[in-house]
């Protein structure tokens, strides 16, 4: 099953969602790329898509010349020094500004610009997922997401196009059918994480007071399995390392980049999340192809925050988000060019091999079998 997964079919999917820009909650770009999700899941087979619909009533910031928001160069921390960030994470090395473009002239490229140019307006919203259909334990489900909208005035190739698109690839490769599970899998994929995670925060609002109940009765069919785990993806592509003093990034993936994969210590169900990260690493060890998996416990800023108190919950990044996003190592982070052209096939690996070892550990944990 992972051989399934290959690295021109992420791309190209990655590439299909940047059509939309940046995809920004409340505008018809999110909607056109929303419905373009919807068709590619029926069109791999994940037919049975189902549409969350709740509202955010929050009007956006206006937008705001990039000039004054000029951020301060990188700044290094001293020896002994406690910097603390997002998460519980503490900060160390080189750290540089990681403050969101909300300037919609930032963007150089005149078509791009045009592309993004819709205001966002506060009011109806849906978010999309479809569910693999255990078959001997329908009841009961493990959820892989990752957020369709971004931000920033540029493409969100990385943040979130490449947790998108690794999430719609696993929904391809279960939905084959030749491909038995014995749990339900569910594929969503989330709105308004850019806003402060409200389309998660929705769904768990709406649905889990539904989990495990057979409707309509003795019909086998659940609605809501009930949640074994939950799976974020957020991120996959650049782990180029610290910046440097001078605050300039090294343009190469770093030859020892891994996927990280977060828990947060903090929650209620910390040692069943810790227990699943490292579920997930030992599947990287045995399927990955190329980058290795490391656990982190400061898991944080992401979807599965509003699972960690309800039922195991983990994600997986690039970089730490406490530590390392958080001190600003990936340059195009919320920034108009997180565009598909500024990434090499170096770091679209990286996000390849966060899909092979998501897929390997849930094709375990839901006992997934392939028929011969
Ligand atoms: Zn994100």
């Amino acid at each position: 099953m992972v051989q399934r997964l290959d690295l021109e079919r992420y791309k190209n999917t990655i590439k299909g969602l940047t059509r939309f820009g940046d995809r920004q909650q409340g505008t018809d770009r999110n909607r056109e790329a929303l419905d373009w999700i919807e068709a590619r899941l029926k069109g791999d087979g994940c037919t049975n898509t189902e549409r969350v619909k709740y509202n955010f009533d929050q009007p956006s910031p206006p937008p705001q010349p990039r000039t004054s928001l000029r951020a301060p160069a990188a700044t290094a921390i001293a020896s002994g020094e406690i910097r603390g960030g997002v998460g519980g994470s503490r900060i160390r090395g080189i750290a540089r500004p990681t403050g969101p473009n909300i300037d919609p002239d930032a963007q150089t490229d005149p078509a791009l610009r045009i592309l993004n140019a819709q205001p966002s307006t506060p009011g109806p919203r849906e978010q999309v997922y479809c569910t693999k259909v255990g078959s001997t334990h329908p009841d009961e489900m493990y959820i892989i997401s990752a957020h369709m909208d971004g931000r920033g005035y540029g493409e969100a190739a990385d943040d979130d196009g490449s947790g998108t698109a690794l999430v719609m690839e696993l929904a391809r490769v279960f939905s084959s059918p030749d491909v038995k599970t014995d749990r339900s899998i569910r594929f969503a994929l989330w709105n308004n994480e850019e806003t402060g995670l409200n389309g998660a925060r929705a769904y768990v609002e709406q649905r889990a007071a539904l989990q495990g109940k057979e409707e309509p009765a003795g019909s086998g069919m659940y609605p809501e399995p009930k949640w074994l785990g939950m799976i974020q993806h957020d991120m996959m592509l650049w782990d180029h390392g610290m910046p440097r003093a001078d605050g300039t990034i090294n343009p190469e993936q770093r030859p020892e980049a891994d996927v990280n994969i977060e828990f947060q210590l903090k929650s209620k169900f910390a040692d069943q999340s810790m227990k699943l990260a490292f579920f997930f690493r030992e599947a990287n060890e045995k399927y990955a192809t190329d980058y290795p998996a490391a656990v982190g416990s400061h898991m944080t800023n992401t979807d599965s925050t509003n699972f960690q108190d309800l039922v195991p919950a983990i994600s997986l990044r690039e970089n730490e988000r406490g530590m390392q996003i958080g001190a600003g190592w990936n340059p195009h982070y919320h920034q108009p060019t997180d565009r598909y052209t500024a990434y090499s096939d170096k770091d679209f690996r990286l996000g390849l091999n966060a899909a092979q070892t998501s897929l390997a550990a849930v094709a375990q944990l839901a006992g997934a079998t392939l028929r011969k």
